[in-house]
């Protein structure tokens, strides 16, 4: 798949803000497709191949999130599509998060056409880059630097074991899980901790420095870690 020839389904209620999107990617190659409604999006989506999904939180029909949702729940690459959030207000991002809805970005309204495309282009090239580089065996996944033994709890960077805590485990088995996607201190605190945990150990920042620390001693030059400011973590492979 090249980049150019990349197909954006994009769900806006708001025509003047569709066009504009719509306008922003055509110019940059890409292939555009445009659906006021959830419905019609869900129903597009069953039908024809789409790279990435740009989708409004506030439209009048199904509601961005339980698009999201229903998307998710699709058989085949159409539940997997990559889906970049348009958010009209801030605190819509803390429920995209919160959600879980498996969201990879989102963008705030108002957004420069040129910082939208910027974002799609980055997602799509992760997923390309996802898609030659994991390979699955008996040995676990790679991913970029990264290989996961899910069976012995083992993570590789860059051929050498990671010695971690179950914590770091958990965090770093969790970002993996989708590389490039925001997510949340409650997130990965759902993913690493157990009920019965000590509230001392509850505190994702901490390790997530731990586990920084140790990145970097294995070699990792740029930190693959990256901190969105009063988001979450993502991890860049
Ligand atoms: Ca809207």
């Amino acid at each position: 798949m090249t980049e150019a020839a990349a197909h954006v389904l994009v769900v806006e209620d708001e025509t003047a803000i569709a066009e504009t999107v719509l306008y922003a990617l055509r110019s940059e190659g890409y292939a555009a497709t445009h659906c006021l409604l959830g419905g019609q999006a869900l129903q597009h989506l069953q039908a024809h191949r789409v790279d990435l999904v740009m989708l409004d939180v506030g439209l009048p029909d199904l509601g961005g999130f339980e698009v999201c949702r229903r998307l998710r729940a699709l058989p085949g690459p159409a539940g997997q599509v990559p889906v970049i959030f348009l958010t009209a207000r801030s605190e819509e991002i803390d429920r995209v998060l919160g959600l879980e809805l498996g969201a990879d970005d989102y963008v705030t309204k108002p957004f420069s056409p040129r910082e939208l495309v910027a974002r799609v282009r980055a997602r799509l090239r992760r997923s390309a880059s996802v898609a030659t580089t994991v390979v699955a065996d008996e040995k676990g996944q790679q991913h970029g630097a990264f290989r996961i033994d899910p069976e012995s709890h083992r993570i590789h960077y860059a051929g050498r074991v990671l010695d971690l805590t179950r914590y770091e485990y958990a965090l770093l088995a969790a970002l993996l899980q989708r590389p490039g996607a925001i997510l949340s201190r409650n997130q990965l605190m759902d993913r690493g901790w157990d009920a019965t945990s000590d509230s001392a150990d509850r505190t994702v920042d901490t390790h997530i420095k731990t586990l920084r620390a140790k990145l970097r001693a294995a070699g990792a030059q740029d930190d693959p870690i990256r901190t969105h400011r009063g988001l979450g973590y993502a991890l860049e492979v």
